[in-house]
Protein backbone atom coordinates (compact mmCIF):
# COMPACT_ATOMS: atom_id res chain seq x y z
CA UNK A 1 0.00 0.00 0.00
CA UNK A 2 1.39 3.43 -1.03
CA UNK A 3 1.37 5.23 1.97
CA UNK A 4 3.03 8.95 0.43
CA UNK A 5 6.74 9.19 0.04
CA UNK A 6 6.91 10.30 3.29
CA UNK A 7 4.83 7.38 5.17
CA UNK A 8 2.34 10.23 6.60
CA UNK A 9 -0.74 10.08 3.60
CA UNK A 10 -2.95 7.34 5.03
CA UNK A 11 -5.66 9.57 4.27
CA UNK A 12 -6.09 9.57 0.29
CA UNK A 13 -9.68 10.60 -0.63
CA UNK A 14 -10.60 8.91 -3.86
CA UNK A 15 -11.61 12.27 -5.22
CA UNK A 16 -9.13 14.97 -4.40
CA UNK A 17 -11.07 17.74 -6.39
CA UNK A 18 -14.40 17.19 -4.21
CA UNK A 19 -15.07 20.44 -2.71
CA UNK A 20 -17.60 19.17 0.15
CA UNK A 21 -14.41 17.34 1.08
CA UNK A 22 -11.90 20.00 0.23
CA UNK A 23 -14.39 21.93 2.69
CA UNK A 24 -14.37 19.84 5.29
CA UNK A 25 -10.53 19.57 5.64
CA UNK A 26 -10.08 23.13 5.72
CA UNK A 27 -12.93 23.34 8.36
CA UNK A 28 -10.48 20.51 10.23
CA UNK A 29 -7.51 22.19 9.76
CA UNK A 30 -8.63 25.64 11.17
CA UNK A 31 -10.27 24.18 14.33
CA UNK A 32 -6.80 22.24 14.88
CA UNK A 33 -5.11 25.45 14.73
CA UNK A 34 -7.57 27.37 17.09
CA UNK A 35 -7.02 24.54 19.59
CA UNK A 36 -3.57 24.16 19.28
CA UNK A 37 -3.48 20.66 18.19
CA UNK A 38 -2.63 18.40 15.01
CA UNK A 39 -0.20 20.79 13.84
CA UNK A 40 3.62 19.68 14.21
CA UNK A 41 6.86 20.34 12.52
CA UNK A 42 9.25 17.93 11.56
CA UNK A 43 12.81 18.45 11.61
CA UNK A 44 15.24 16.92 8.49
CA UNK A 45 19.52 17.84 8.80
CA UNK A 46 21.24 19.82 6.14
CA UNK A 47 24.56 18.01 5.88
CA UNK A 48 28.04 19.85 5.02
CA UNK A 49 28.76 17.66 2.04
CA UNK A 50 33.10 18.45 2.67
CA UNK A 51 32.58 17.22 6.30
CA UNK A 52 29.40 15.37 6.79
CA UNK A 53 28.35 17.85 9.72
CA UNK A 54 24.89 18.38 10.26
CA UNK A 55 24.71 22.09 9.93
CA UNK A 56 21.27 22.79 10.86
CA UNK A 57 18.09 21.83 9.79
CA UNK A 58 14.16 22.09 7.39
CA UNK A 59 11.50 22.52 9.22
CA UNK A 60 8.56 20.96 7.47
CA UNK A 61 5.13 21.17 8.61
CA UNK A 62 2.72 18.22 9.92
CA UNK A 63 -0.43 17.87 10.31
CA UNK A 64 -2.66 15.45 11.76
CA UNK A 65 -6.53 14.99 10.91
CA UNK A 66 -8.27 14.28 14.54
CA UNK A 67 -10.77 11.66 12.96
CA UNK A 68 -8.21 10.47 9.49
CA UNK A 69 -4.67 10.79 11.05
CA UNK A 70 -1.61 12.22 9.10
CA UNK A 71 -2.84 14.20 6.03
CA UNK A 72 0.25 14.90 3.60
CA UNK A 73 1.40 18.38 2.92
CA UNK A 74 1.01 17.96 -0.66
CA UNK A 75 -2.24 17.70 0.15
CA UNK A 76 -2.83 20.24 2.97
CA UNK A 77 -0.24 23.04 1.84
CA UNK A 78 -2.06 23.87 -1.23
CA UNK A 79 -5.39 24.09 0.16
CA UNK A 80 -4.19 26.34 3.07
CA UNK A 81 -2.97 28.33 0.16
CA UNK A 82 -5.78 28.93 -1.98
CA UNK A 83 -7.66 29.38 1.15
CA UNK A 84 -5.35 32.28 2.94
CA UNK A 85 -5.02 29.77 5.84
CA UNK A 86 -1.72 29.74 4.61
CA UNK A 87 -0.75 33.14 6.26
CA UNK A 88 -1.66 32.08 9.72
CA UNK A 89 -0.24 28.64 9.33
CA UNK A 90 2.82 29.91 8.19
CA UNK A 91 3.01 32.14 11.02
CA UNK A 92 2.61 29.65 13.63
CA UNK A 93 5.21 27.44 11.85
CA UNK A 94 7.42 30.91 11.99
CA UNK A 95 7.70 31.05 15.84
CA UNK A 96 7.52 27.13 16.22
CA UNK A 97 10.61 26.77 14.51
CA UNK A 98 12.55 29.82 15.92
CA UNK A 99 11.64 29.00 19.49
CA UNK A 100 13.17 25.12 18.48
CA UNK A 101 15.74 26.17 16.93
CA UNK A 102 17.10 28.71 19.60
CA UNK A 103 15.93 25.95 22.77
CA UNK A 104 18.61 23.79 20.67
CA UNK A 105 21.49 26.87 20.41
CA UNK A 106 20.62 27.16 24.39
CA UNK A 107 21.28 23.68 24.80
CA UNK A 108 24.74 23.33 23.44
CA UNK A 109 24.41 23.29 19.64
CA UNK A 110 25.45 26.98 19.58
CA UNK A 111 25.49 27.00 15.56
CA UNK A 112 22.34 25.53 14.74
CA UNK A 113 20.42 26.74 11.65
CA UNK A 114 16.99 26.67 10.91
CA UNK A 115 15.06 26.71 7.47
CA UNK A 116 11.77 27.13 6.83
CA UNK A 117 9.20 27.64 4.13
CA UNK A 118 7.42 30.68 3.11
CA UNK A 119 4.64 30.52 1.14
CA UNK A 120 4.41 33.22 -1.97
CA UNK A 121 0.66 33.85 -0.37
CA UNK A 122 2.77 34.99 2.62
CA UNK A 123 5.25 37.13 0.77
CA UNK A 124 2.56 39.29 -0.93
CA UNK A 125 1.34 40.24 2.44
CA UNK A 126 2.75 43.24 3.78
CA UNK A 127 3.45 41.89 7.34
CA UNK A 128 6.10 39.13 6.39
CA UNK A 129 9.04 41.04 7.61
CA UNK A 130 7.47 41.97 11.13
CA UNK A 131 6.44 38.47 11.69
CA UNK A 132 9.40 37.49 11.47
CA UNK A 133 11.05 40.06 13.13
CA UNK A 134 8.68 39.39 15.97
CA UNK A 135 9.64 35.63 16.00
CA UNK A 136 13.37 36.32 16.10
CA UNK A 137 12.44 38.74 18.83
CA UNK A 138 10.08 36.39 20.55
CA UNK A 139 12.61 33.26 20.26
CA UNK A 140 15.91 35.38 21.04
CA UNK A 141 17.32 33.15 17.81
CA UNK A 142 19.42 35.79 15.56
CA UNK A 143 18.62 36.56 12.67
CA UNK A 144 22.21 34.80 10.80
CA UNK A 145 20.32 31.12 12.68
CA UNK A 146 17.60 31.63 10.15
CA UNK A 147 17.01 30.32 6.48
CA UNK A 148 13.76 31.34 4.60
CA UNK A 149 13.19 29.24 1.68
CA UNK A 150 11.11 30.87 -0.77
CA UNK A 151 9.96 29.59 -3.76
CA UNK A 152 11.13 30.70 -7.78
CA UNK A 153 8.01 32.89 -8.25
CA UNK A 154 9.39 35.27 -5.61
CA UNK A 155 12.06 36.32 -8.14
CA UNK A 156 8.95 36.93 -10.77
CA UNK A 157 6.93 39.15 -8.83
CA UNK A 158 7.91 42.90 -9.26
CA UNK A 159 6.19 44.16 -6.44
CA UNK A 160 8.55 46.82 -4.99
CA UNK A 161 6.72 45.91 -1.53
CA UNK A 162 7.96 42.27 -1.78
CA UNK A 163 11.72 43.61 -2.56
CA UNK A 164 11.67 45.98 0.50
CA UNK A 165 10.25 43.40 2.67
CA UNK A 166 12.86 41.25 1.58
CA UNK A 167 16.02 43.86 2.18
CA UNK A 168 14.36 44.50 5.20
CA UNK A 169 14.76 40.81 6.11
CA UNK A 170 18.66 40.40 4.60
CA UNK A 171 19.16 43.96 6.62
CA UNK A 172 18.48 41.35 10.09
CA UNK A 173 21.14 38.69 9.00
CA UNK A 174 17.94 36.19 7.66
CA UNK A 175 19.41 33.90 4.54
CA UNK A 176 17.24 33.99 1.63
CA UNK A 177 16.96 30.63 0.03
CA UNK A 178 15.15 29.84 -3.62
CA UNK A 179 13.38 26.45 -3.27
CA UNK A 180 13.18 24.00 -5.99
CA UNK A 181 15.17 26.14 -8.17
CA UNK A 182 15.14 25.43 -11.80
CA UNK A 183 11.23 23.74 -11.20
CA UNK A 184 9.53 27.40 -12.12
CA UNK A 185 9.79 30.77 -13.90
CA UNK A 186 12.37 32.75 -12.82
CA UNK A 187 14.08 36.27 -14.14
CA UNK A 188 17.49 35.73 -13.16
CA UNK A 189 18.53 38.75 -12.73
CA UNK A 190 16.78 39.12 -9.69
CA UNK A 191 19.22 36.91 -8.58
CA UNK A 192 21.64 39.53 -7.20
CA UNK A 193 19.11 42.22 -6.66
CA UNK A 194 17.24 40.52 -4.40
CA UNK A 195 20.35 39.46 -2.29
CA UNK A 196 19.15 35.51 -2.70
CA UNK A 197 22.16 33.58 -0.61
CA UNK A 198 21.32 30.27 -1.50
CA UNK A 199 19.64 28.05 -4.21
CA UNK A 200 18.06 24.43 -3.60
CA UNK A 201 18.20 22.27 -6.44
CA UNK A 202 15.30 20.93 -7.01
CA UNK A 203 15.15 16.46 -5.75
CA UNK A 204 13.45 16.47 -9.73
CA UNK A 205 17.23 16.96 -10.79
CA UNK A 206 19.07 14.94 -8.19
CA UNK A 207 17.03 12.31 -8.20
CA UNK A 208 18.19 11.51 -12.11
CA UNK A 209 21.15 13.24 -12.65
CA UNK A 210 23.75 10.28 -12.28
CA UNK A 211 21.71 8.37 -14.79
CA UNK A 212 20.21 11.39 -17.00
CA UNK A 213 22.75 13.04 -18.79
CA UNK A 214 20.07 16.19 -19.18
CA UNK A 215 19.53 16.52 -15.48
CA UNK A 216 23.61 15.77 -14.78
CA UNK A 217 24.14 19.33 -17.26
CA UNK A 218 21.49 21.18 -15.52
CA UNK A 219 22.43 20.27 -12.04
CA UNK A 220 26.47 21.17 -12.65
CA UNK A 221 25.00 24.62 -14.67
CA UNK A 222 23.17 25.91 -10.99
CA UNK A 223 25.96 24.40 -9.29
CA UNK A 224 28.80 26.74 -11.73
CA UNK A 225 26.04 29.46 -11.95
CA UNK A 226 25.15 29.76 -8.49
CA UNK A 227 29.48 29.74 -8.18
CA UNK A 228 29.83 32.54 -10.40
CA UNK A 229 27.15 34.76 -7.99
CA UNK A 230 28.69 33.74 -4.81
CA UNK A 231 25.72 32.29 -4.15
CA UNK A 232 25.52 28.87 -1.73
CA UNK A 233 23.91 25.49 -3.15
CA UNK A 234 22.26 23.16 -1.00
CA UNK A 235 20.62 19.41 -3.29
CA UNK A 236 17.63 18.50 -1.90
CA UNK A 237 16.54 14.92 -2.28
CA UNK A 238 19.78 13.31 -1.78
CA UNK A 239 18.78 9.63 -1.23
CA UNK A 240 22.18 7.47 -2.07
CA UNK A 241 26.04 7.84 -0.93
CA UNK A 242 26.97 8.05 -4.65
CA UNK A 243 24.63 11.29 -4.71
CA UNK A 244 26.60 13.07 -2.35
CA UNK A 245 29.93 12.22 -3.55
CA UNK A 246 28.97 13.44 -6.64
CA UNK A 247 27.08 16.14 -6.24
CA UNK A 248 30.07 17.61 -3.10
CA UNK A 249 32.82 16.71 -6.39
CA UNK A 250 30.43 18.99 -8.50
CA UNK A 251 31.11 22.06 -5.62
CA UNK A 252 27.68 21.85 -3.96
CA UNK A 253 28.22 22.62 -0.42
CA UNK A 254 24.80 21.19 0.99
CA UNK A 255 22.92 17.78 1.25
CA UNK A 256 19.68 16.98 2.12
CA UNK A 257 17.58 13.95 2.08
CA UNK A 258 16.90 10.52 2.98
CA UNK A 259 20.53 9.58 2.81
CA UNK A 260 20.55 10.93 6.18
CA UNK A 261 17.33 11.28 7.49
CA UNK A 262 13.48 11.52 6.45
CA UNK A 263 12.44 14.80 8.42
CA UNK A 264 11.75 13.83 12.08
CA UNK A 265 9.62 14.77 15.42
CA UNK A 266 11.68 17.45 17.01
CA UNK A 267 12.87 15.16 20.17
CA UNK A 268 14.13 11.91 17.48
CA UNK A 269 16.06 14.36 15.50
CA UNK A 270 17.54 16.13 18.68
CA UNK A 271 18.69 12.37 19.88
CA UNK A 272 19.88 11.75 16.62
CA UNK A 273 22.11 14.33 16.15
CA UNK A 274 22.85 16.77 18.05
CA UNK A 275 26.60 17.39 18.31
CA UNK A 276 27.29 17.44 22.17
CA UNK A 277 29.66 14.75 23.82
CA UNK A 278 27.38 12.07 25.44
CA UNK A 279 27.44 12.40 29.22
P1 LIG B 1 9.87 21.19 -0.01
O1 LIG B 1 10.02 22.46 0.73
O2 LIG B 1 10.52 21.10 -1.36
O3 LIG B 1 10.39 20.07 0.99
C1 LIG B 1 11.09 18.92 0.58
C2 LIG B 1 10.17 17.72 0.55
O4 LIG B 1 10.92 16.58 0.10
C3 LIG B 1 9.63 17.33 1.92
O5 LIG B 1 8.33 16.77 1.71
C4 LIG B 1 10.60 16.25 2.37
O6 LIG B 1 10.06 15.37 3.33
C5 LIG B 1 10.87 15.55 1.06
N1 LIG B 1 12.16 14.86 1.04
C6 LIG B 1 13.26 15.15 1.78
N2 LIG B 1 14.28 14.32 1.45
C7 LIG B 1 13.82 13.50 0.48
C8 LIG B 1 14.42 12.41 -0.25
O7 LIG B 1 15.58 12.05 -0.09
N3 LIG B 1 13.62 11.81 -1.19
C9 LIG B 1 12.33 12.19 -1.40
N4 LIG B 1 11.62 11.54 -2.32
N5 LIG B 1 11.74 13.22 -0.71
C10 LIG B 1 12.48 13.86 0.22
P2 LIG B 1 7.11 17.15 2.66
O8 LIG B 1 7.58 17.25 4.06
O9 LIG B 1 6.01 16.19 2.32
O10 LIG B 1 6.70 18.60 2.19
C11 LIG B 1 6.20 18.81 0.90
C12 LIG B 1 6.12 20.28 0.59
O11 LIG B 1 5.15 20.92 1.43
C13 LIG B 1 7.42 21.03 0.84
O12 LIG B 1 8.31 20.83 -0.23
C14 LIG B 1 6.90 22.44 0.94
O13 LIG B 1 6.71 22.99 -0.34
C15 LIG B 1 5.55 22.25 1.61
N6 LIG B 1 5.70 22.56 3.06
C16 LIG B 1 6.05 21.74 4.08
N7 LIG B 1 6.06 22.42 5.25
C17 LIG B 1 5.73 23.70 4.96
C18 LIG B 1 5.59 24.91 5.74
O14 LIG B 1 5.80 24.96 6.95
N8 LIG B 1 5.21 26.04 5.03
C19 LIG B 1 4.99 26.03 3.69
N9 LIG B 1 4.62 27.17 3.08
N10 LIG B 1 5.14 24.93 2.94
C20 LIG B 1 5.51 23.78 3.56
CA1 LIG C 1 11.67 23.70 1.35
CA1 LIG D 1 12.38 22.02 -2.08
CA1 LIG E 1 9.46 20.66 -3.53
Amino acid sequence: KDRGRNGVARYEPRLQEDQAHQLNLLTAMRSSLKQGEGFSLHYQPKVDLATGRVLGAEALMRWSHPAHGPVSPAQFIPLAERSGLIVELGRWALREACRQAQAWRSAGWSDFTIAVNVSMVQCRRDDLAHDVLTSLADSGLPGQALVLELTESVLADSADALHAALRRLRALGVTLSIDDFGTGYSNLGYLSRLEVQQLKIDQSFVRRFLSSPPDRAIVETIIAMARKLGLNTVAEGVEEPAWAETLQALGCHTGQGYFWSKPLPAEAFWSRFNPLPAL
